[in-house]
């Protein structure tokens, strides 16, 4: 027997009604491009929406159509996130970090009919013109003025916006239809699209939102870019739940994000371990605290001990490790504090707060071994993570083979275990992890032990060839004053194996990261290959 309940769509335009309605007074607080602050309601730059909803149409964008932006977080990105959703485009967000051949692949294989831009990436525009299959509006974000790039079919966001009426409805779509875009950063190969429906965006924002504790009381930061898988949705769910958002712009620097966080209160902060390591120097340095900050969400690479027990006895704020990937929408699995948690000494607390936590609901996890079947829940075996769920991808965009087997979980490429009680551990990408005699060893953990010592800034494992035991684990960091091989060594001796221990410590100068900040091991392997084999 079937029940009797009404099956309401689930669209971004119903999101938006709902905030127009109840939170359109809840505040937006926005570091411009060109670096002042500006504070306008959500109601305000919804509005702004709405005209850029009739815009689009003017421009002859229909329903389905992508459209792009390449931005910083500011109140002129919030505004286009939902004039292009709540008219039936899809919100096409490009990392500017990228190559410009991925971005001209991503361009071209978007088909982008508009592209808004800040000012920053203008020379990144001119750089890829002339190499695009179509010839994109192109839309600078701000005041009309004198550029010194050569740009086509340029124009003015704030002339353009103010000439255009506001949409009277926001267009109706289907909870099926696609409302954004977002690219892998595709270490290898070509980026691939991850196109998210209207219902998965909502289902998401339904779950971060609530996991994230996210209320009309709270104030959030998200210092995570809205041109990477959404912000982590944050935009969606401060839309569903009216909190207060504060958009750092690209003022990422320690200084910049304690005067924005002194000056604004925010009690949730959101980014990844590299943004968090920056404000911790500065705040060190200059001898300053957090105040009113309860929690910070780390995500996108492993948080280190150091930097949670350092959070936590510094500034009182507790670290909530979430863990998720462009095709998940992002969020998987959240390791919030649990009344369990809270009992603990503290130590014990911080152990388990390195690890990657608990599915929300929605997302079914499992870990496999190579033959594909599934390993025991214990805390000890390891294998490839898989993960299925109203908000993880089918296929990717334009690709007519599934990204998923026939139950429909998809491979994450990490590498994991899960434990009795559920929570599961990231241990490596399957690509990084060393293999070592046919033992793995995890790169991740190996690092974040090493960034513990107190003369390493930042630290990379990588695995390279060894004639005895195959591969064997080598430690690049980036040090203060001089490399002393021996206190390092002597520091990791009692937070890993022995066997684990780096064949070698070198000192660099710097560490090649992707377009996610993430260490780009590949590249490091094949610079390093035969420095065990001499
Ligand atoms: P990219 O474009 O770099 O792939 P994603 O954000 O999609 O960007 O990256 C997802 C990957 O980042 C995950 O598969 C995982 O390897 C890594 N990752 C994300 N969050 C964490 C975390 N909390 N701890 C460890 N690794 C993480």
């Amino acid at each position: 027997m079937k029940g009797n309940m009404q099956n309401m769509d689930l669209t971004i335009p119903k999101l938006i009604e709902h905030a127009e309605r109840y939170t359109s007074d809840t505040l937006i607080v926005s570091r411009e491009t060109d670096n002042s602050i500006l504070k306008k309601t959500t109601g305000e730059c919804l509005n702004q929406s709405r005209k850029i909803a009739k815009l689009l149409q003017s421009l002859k964008v229909g329903k389905g159509d992508r459209v792009a932006t390449i931005a910083w977080n500011n109140s002129r990105h919030f505004e286009i996130y939902f004039g292009v959703t709540g008219m039936g485009g899809v919100l096409h967000t490009i990392n500017p970090r990228l190559f410009p051949e991925q971005l001209i692949y991503i361009l071209n294989h978007a088909e982008d009919k508009v592209v808004f831009v800040d000012d920053t990436f203008l020379p990144l525009i001119e750089g890829v013109q002339d190499h695009l299959e179509f010839s994109p509006v192109i839309i600078l974000m701000g005041p009309k003025k004198e550029i010194n790039f050569d740009i086509k079919n340029l124009h003015f966001y704030d002339e353009m916006v103010e000439q255009s009426e506001p949409i009277s409805d926001w267009v109706e779509v289907d909870e099926g239809d696609a409302a954004a875009l977002c690219y892998t950063s595709g270490t290898t190969g070509n980026p691939k699209g991850v196109l998210y429906s209207h219902r998965s965006t909502v289902l998401h924002t339904w779950a971060s939102g609530n996991a994230l504790r996210f209320d009309t009381t709270s104030s959030v930061l998200p210092v995570v870019p809205m041109f990477h898988v959404n912000a982590w949705g944050t935009p969606y769910a401060a839309l569903m739940t009216g909190c207060k958002l504060i958009l750092p712009g690209q003022a990422l620097d320690g200084a910049s994000l304690f005067e924005l966080i002194s000056a604004e209160n925010p009690n949730i902060l959101m980014g990844v371990p590299t943004v968090w390591l920056g404000l911790l120097n500065y705040l060190s340095e200059q001898n300053l605290t957090l105040e009113g900050v309860d929690s910070v969400m780390v995500g996108g690479s492993a948080a280190p001990l150091a930097m949670i027990k350092e959070f936590n006895e510094k500034h009182n704020t507790f670290l909530v490790h979430g863990w998720g990937m462009t095709e998940m929408s992002p969020l998987g699995t959240m390791n919030l504090q649990t009344k369990k948690m809270k009992e603990l000494p503290n130590e014990e607390r911080y152990e388990l707060q390195t690890k990657q936590g608990y599915p929300l609901f929605g997302v079914e996890i499992k870990i496999v071994d190579d033959a594909n079947n599934e390993l025991a829940r214990d805390g000890s075996a390891q294998g490839a993570l898989l993960v299925r769920g109203p908000w993880i991808i089918e296929s990717y965009f334009k690709s007519d083979s599934p990204a998923v087997d026939d139950e429909g979980w998809f491979d994450t490429g990490d590498v994991a275990k899960i434990f009795s009680d559920g929570c599961m551990q990231i241990m490596d990408r399957s690509k990084d992890v060393i293999k070592s005699g046919g033992e793995w060893i995890s790169s991740i953990d190996l690092e974040n032990a090493a960034v513990g010592h107190p003369d390493v800034e930042e630290a990379c494992v990588v695995g390279v060839p060894h004639p005895k035991w195959d591969e064997r684990p080598i430690l690049l960091v980036i040090c203060k004053g001089d490399l002393d091989k021996e206190s390092i060594n002597e520091f990791l001796g009692d937070k890993v194996a022995k066997w684990w221990l780096p064949d070698d410590i070198i000192k660099v100068d710097e560490l090649p990261h992707g377009a996610t900040g993430k260490l780009l091991k590949v590249e490091l392997r094949e610079q390093y290959k035969e420095h065990l084999m001499e």
